[in-house]
């Protein structure tokens, strides 16, 4: 299981609504199903963690879905999630272990995570000065991108 962003408007829907928590999920479910269905794949960006993942690109794409683990903003995370959904849309495939030439100004570097019971390929980004996850002076934020 997973938590993601839907729960306090889930929470705001139940209390409009006036119906029970589970019965707001359920619709929300819902709508991210149907939203799947027509985008291809949707984001949830993670309140209490500086993570974000995809979904629906394994069922829309047959490409793994992303991961991104920086504490950059809500729509920060979900615009590298959306740059990388664009580029296998747009006929590139990102395999973990292998630096890629991608959308970004900067070559990225993918691992392969377990999301829940799925795997997700991390995408992990370079600092500013260009240094990796482990390397002396990695800026904090860009040095914690392999932790859970
Ligand atoms: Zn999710």
């Amino acid at each position: 299981m997973h938590q993601f962003d839907a729960e306090c408007a889930v929470c705001q829907e139940a209390q409009r609504e006036g119906i029970s928590h589970d019965e707001a999920m359920s619709r929300a479910l819902i709508r991210e199903a149907h939203m799947i269905e027509q985008t291809g794949w949707v984001a949830h960006v993670i309140s209490d963690a500086p993570l974000a993942h995809t979904h629906g690109c394994n069922e829309t794409y047959g490409h793994l879905d992303f991961e991104v683990r920086l504490p950059a903003s809500p729509i920060m995370r979900y615009d590298l999630l959306r740059a990388l959904v664009e580029a296998v849309k747009a006929g590139q495939t990102f395999h973990a272990g292998v630096e890629s030439p991608t959308p970004f100004q900067c070559p990225v570097r993918f691992v392969e995570r377990q999301e829940g019971d799925r795997t997700v390929l991390r995408a992990i980004l370079p600092d500013a000065n260009g240094r990796w996850p482990g390397e002396t002076g990695c800026q904090r934020g860009f040095n914690e991108q392999l932790e859970d």
